[in-house]
């Protein structure tokens, strides 16, 4: 019989998606630590990959980081992802890849990093994921970890499988019942800028009381 969906106070759910995220991180770590990965000095700077996110919880996580920014920052921030969302919209009718820096990123340097989302975190060393198929996805990490990578035969990874889940989980706490009638989220960050923190069906007046403003 399928689990009854049971909706949580967003503070309770923030808490668990800070251990999860501080999880991820650290196993980052062991696996760059291993493979002598750093991105000191690097001549890439892969905030300007373009990234899709796909969770509320993590758009209203970063929403809460943004509410944390002083006036004036978060009015940059939200003009420079008016600005990225407009470069893609136009690079995309003219059928180029987009890669434009994120609108979080100053001077080579994310400015809301604690707030960073899930893919922020794991992109960088080799991974894999098991869908719920058996299917094993391998991401082979960034350029310059596959240079470091590429005499071995089998260099370490990050399992996102549980961290996946757990992710499902806690984005099934935020939203609540209601989520099996919501659309799905397929955003860029710049986009989850503009619209502002998600709504999960309870309305503005419940979205504010969990302190986030636009
Ligand atoms: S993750 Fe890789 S590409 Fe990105 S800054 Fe670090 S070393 Fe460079
Ligand atoms: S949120 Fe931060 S870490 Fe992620 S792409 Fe933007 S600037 Fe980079």
């Amino acid at each position: 019989m399928a689990q009854k969906i049971k909706k949580l106070m967003p503070r309770v759910v923030f808490v668990r998606l800070a251990s999860l995220y501080q999880r991820m991180e650290d196993a980052y770590n062991v696996v760059a630590g291993e493979i002598g990965l750093s991105c000191r000095d690097c001549p890439d700077n892969c905030c300007n990959s373009f990234f899709r996110h796909h969770t509320r919880v993590e758009w209203a996580y970063f929403w809460q980081g943004l509410n944390e920014c002083s006036m004036d920052l978060r009015r940059k921030i939200i003009d420079k992802a008016n600005d990225y969302v407009h470069k893609i919209n136009s690079s995309k009718t003219q059928g180029n890849d987009p890669l434009f820096m994120c609108p979080v990123n100053f001077d080579g340097r994310c400015v809301l990093y604690g707030h960073r989302l899930m893919i922020c975190r794991l992109h960088g060393v080799p991974s894999a994921h098991t869908t719920p198929r058996g299917q094993i996805l391998n991401f082979p990490g960034c350029f310059r970890c596959r240079e470091r990578t590429e005499s071995m035969d089998s260099p370490p990874r990050v399992d996102r499988t549980g961290f996946y889940h757990e992710l499902a989980r806690l984005e099934q706490s935020y939203v609540g019942p209601k989520i099996v009638k919501m659309s799905k989220v397929n955003l860029t960050l710049a986009e989850m800028i503009v619209q502002g923190p998600p709504l999960t069906g309870s309305g503005r007046k419940e979205e504010h009381a969990a302190g986030l403003r636009v």
